[in-house]
C-alpha cells in the first residue's frame, strides 16, 4: 500500500549555495526539511568570487552576514586595461549601496559555502542533511512527491515530502528527470580556470583586473584569504589537452610573468560558458533554483548571487503555503519574478565580456576612444549594476518606473521605542510587514482589506520622520531619513513589505490582496 504520512515537507536536492540558502530560510521558519546531497564536502573549487550588497541581505536575514564577512574582503576597484597599460575603465564600489551593505565583496567560495552550511546546524531539529546521497528520481501526484536517492554505500532510499527544491546545479538530474529542456547556447570558446595561494605578493595584486586582448584576454582575480585566480581562453586552434598538466599551466602564468616564487597553483579546470534558462522552472510541486534553472557566464559574478535570490524567493513562498494555508499557486509568481530579473544579469555579464573580448580594428578603437569619456558621465557606473527589480508577480499592480510596487525597499537604520539603533531588516526580520508613512496604517488599509491580508499575518509598523521618538513596538524612526523620502517619491502612504523586502502593494496603487492575487 502506498503512504500518506509525509516524511518531510520539502526535500532541497543538492547542497551547493542555492541548496544551502533554502535549508537556512526552511529551518528558520520551523519547516520539517531533508537535504540529499550527493557529495561528502563542499566543492573544493572556487568558482563565484563576489557577492553585492542585496545578497548580503538575504544572508542578513539568517543572521549569517556578520559571520560571512569575516571571509570576504571588501572590492578595491575593477579595471580593464590593455596589455599595452591602457585603462579604459574603472569601477570602485560605490559606499553608498542603499541595501545596508557594501556592494561588492570578495569571496572564497568553498569558505562561504563552509558558513552557510554551519548556519544550517542551528536547526537539526527540522532539518536533515543526508550527504552521500544522489538523488536518482522522482514521482508526483498531486498531494506529494515521491523522491528517490542511492547513497553512496549503494542503498536506495525513498521520501514522500509535500514540495521538492532541486537545486542540483547546471547539470540537474531533477530538471532531467522532469524531461525540461534546458534551452540557450554555450560558448564554443573554452577558459581554464587556475587557482593558487599566493606566497609572495606584486604591485597592484589587490585590482580585480580584466586584461583586454583579442586573442588572449586574462581575467586576474585577487581572492581573500592570499587566493588568486586566472581565468583565461583557450585559443581556436587550441585544446584542453594541451593545457592539462602544471607544466601546461605555469606556461600560461609565466607568458604572464607570474612565478613559482609568487604563487602554489592549487589546482585548474575548463569551464565554457553557459547561457541557458531551463524551459520551466515550476513543475507541480517540483521548483527549480540557482544553476538548476539557469547558466550564466561569469563576467558580472551573479551566477550564485541569483541562485541565492531565486532561494529568497522561494522559501518564504513554501513557508506561507506550508503554515498559514496559502494555496500553491503563489509559486507561480516564482519564475515571473526571478527570470526577466536573471536575463538582464545575463545580459549585463555578456556585455561586460564583450569588452574584453573586443575585437582588434575599429570596436577596440572605438572602446577605447568611447568608454573613458562615456565612463565619465553622471550615473555611468551606477548604470553598470542591474538593480533588483521585478517586473511581474505577486504585485498590486505591473512594475514600473514611476510606482514603489515591484522595487526592493532600501536598508537604512532606523531607532526602535527602546532608543536602539538598529538596520531595518534587524526589526522587519523575515514576515509580511505593512508600514505607513508617517501615519498608522491601520487607518488607511479597510477592515476588508486587513481581514485578506491577515492571511500573510503580517506586522504593521509607523514609520516617523527623524527627529521623532517612538512610543511604541509599533513605531520606528527613520533616523537616516531614507524611508520616507522614498516612499514620498511614489506618492506612497502605506506599502505592504514582502519577506524577501519588495513592496507588494501600495495605497495609491491597491492594497486588495484580489488584485496582488490577478
Ligand atoms: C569560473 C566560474 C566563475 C564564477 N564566478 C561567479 C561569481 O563571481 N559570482 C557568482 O555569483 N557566481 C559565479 N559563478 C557561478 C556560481 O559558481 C554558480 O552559479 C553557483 O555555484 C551555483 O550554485 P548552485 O547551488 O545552484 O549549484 P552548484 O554550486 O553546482 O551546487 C549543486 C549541488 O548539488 C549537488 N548535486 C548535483 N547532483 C546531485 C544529485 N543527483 N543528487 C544530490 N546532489 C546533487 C552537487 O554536489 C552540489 O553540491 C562562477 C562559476 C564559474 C564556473
Amino acid at each position: 500500500m502506498s503512504k500518506t504520512t509525509y516524511d518531510y515537507d520539502v526535500a532541497i536536492i543538492g547542497f551547493g549555495p542555492t541548496g544551502v540558502m533554502t535549508a537556512n530560510y526552511l529551518g528558520s521558519f520551523g519547516i520539517k526539511t531533508l537535504v540529499l546531497e550527493r557529495d561528502k564536502d563542499v566543492y573544493f573549487r572556487a568558482r563565484a568570487v563576489t557577492v553585492d550588497g542585496t545578497t548580503l541581505r538575504c544572508m542578513q536575514a539568517l543572521g549569517l552576514d556578520e559571520e560571512a564577512k569575516k571571509d570576504m574582503e571588501v572590492t578595491t576597484a575593477l579595471r580593464w586595461k590593455t596589455y599595452k597599460g591602457f585603462e579604459f575603465l574603472r569601477w570602485s564600489p560605490a559606499d553608498d549601496s542603499p541595501w545596508g551593505h557594501v556592494d561588492s565583496n570578495m569571496i572564497f567560495q568553498p569558505n562561504l559555502e563552509r558558513t552557510l552550511r554551519a548556519g544550517v546546524d542551528r536547526y537539526s531539529k527540522h532539518v536533515d542533511v543526508k550527504f552521500g546521497y544522489a538523488f536518482s528520481g522522482l514521482t508526483q501526484d498531486t498531494d506529494s512527491v515521491t523522491v528517490k536517492a542511492v547513497s553512496d554505500s549503494g542503498a536506495d532510499v525513498e521520501y514522500r515530502v509535500k514540495y521538492v527544491v532541486g537545486a542540483d546545479g547546471g547539470s540537474s538530474a531533477v530538471r532531467g528527470g522532469l524531461g525540461i529542456a534546458n534551452e540557450g547556447k554555450t560558448k564554443a570558446r573554452t577558459w581554464i580556470v587556475i587557482d593558487s595561494k599566493v606566497k609572495k605578493s606584486w604591485p597592484e595584486r589587490e585590482l580585480l583586473t580584466f586584461w583586454s586582448d583579442p586573442v588572449r584576454p586574462v581575467v586576474d582575480i585577487p581572492l581573500p584569504g592570499g587566493h588568486h585566480r586566472w581565468e583565461i581562453p583557450l585559443g581556436a586552434d587550441e585544446k584542453k589537452e594541451d593545457f592539462d598538466s602544471t607544466e601546461a599551466v605555469w606556461k600560461l602564468l609565466g607568458a604572464m610573468d607570474v612565478t613559482p616564487d609568487q604563487v602554489d597553483i592549487e589546482h585548474f579546470a575548463f569551464y565554457n560558458h553557459h547561457i541557458r534558462y531551463a524551459q520551466r522552472w515550476r513543475d507541480g510541486r517540483v521548483v527549480l533554483i540557482g544553476d538548476a534553472a539557469h547558466l550564466m557566464p561569469p563576467w558580472a559574478g551573479q551566477g550564485m548571487q541569483s541562485g541565492i535570490r531565486d532561494a529568497a524567493n522561494v522559501a518564504w513562498k513554501l513557508r506561507y503555503i506550508l503554515q498559514n494555508g496559502v494555496s500553491d499557486r503563489l509559486l507561480d509568481s516564482y519564475q515571473p519574478e526571478r527570470q526577466p530579473h536573471v536575463i538582464k544579469v545575463t545580459a549585463s555579464s555578456v556585455a561586460l565580456g564583450n569588452l574584453i573580448e573586443t575585437k582588434a580594428g575599429l570596436p577596440t578603437i572605438m572602446r577605447n576612444f568611447m568608454l573613458p569619456i562615456v565612463s565619465k558621465a553622471p550615473g555611468f557606473k551606477k548604470g553598470l549594476k542591474v538593480k533588483p527589480d521585478y517586473d511581474g508577480g505577486f504585485f498590486s499592480v505591473a512594475p514600473s518606473k514611476k510606482v514603489a510596487v515591484g522595487k526592493m525597499v532600501p536598508q537604512p537604520r532606523v531607532t526602535d521605542n527602546t532608543g536602539s539603533d538598529r538596520t531595518l531588516d534587524s526589526l522587519l526580520g523575515t514576515d509580511f510587514c505593512v508600514v505607513g508613512i508617517g501615519v498608522d496604517p491601520h487607518t488607511i488599509m479597510t477592515d476588508a482589506q486587513q481581514a485578506a491580508w491577515a492571511l500573510y499575518a503580517p506586522r504593521y509598523l509607523t514609520v516617523l520622520a527623524k527627529g521623532s521618538t517612538a512610543t511604541s513596538a509599533d513605531q520606528i524612526v527613520d533616523v537616516d531619513n531614507v524611508l520616507i523620502p522614498w516612499f514620498a517619491q511614489y506618492g506612497v502612504k502605506t506599502a505592504v513589505l514582502r519577506p524577501d523586502k519588495y513592496v507588494a502593494a501600495t495605497n495609491n496603487t491597491s492594497l486588495d490582496m484580489a488584485r496582488v492575487w490577478k
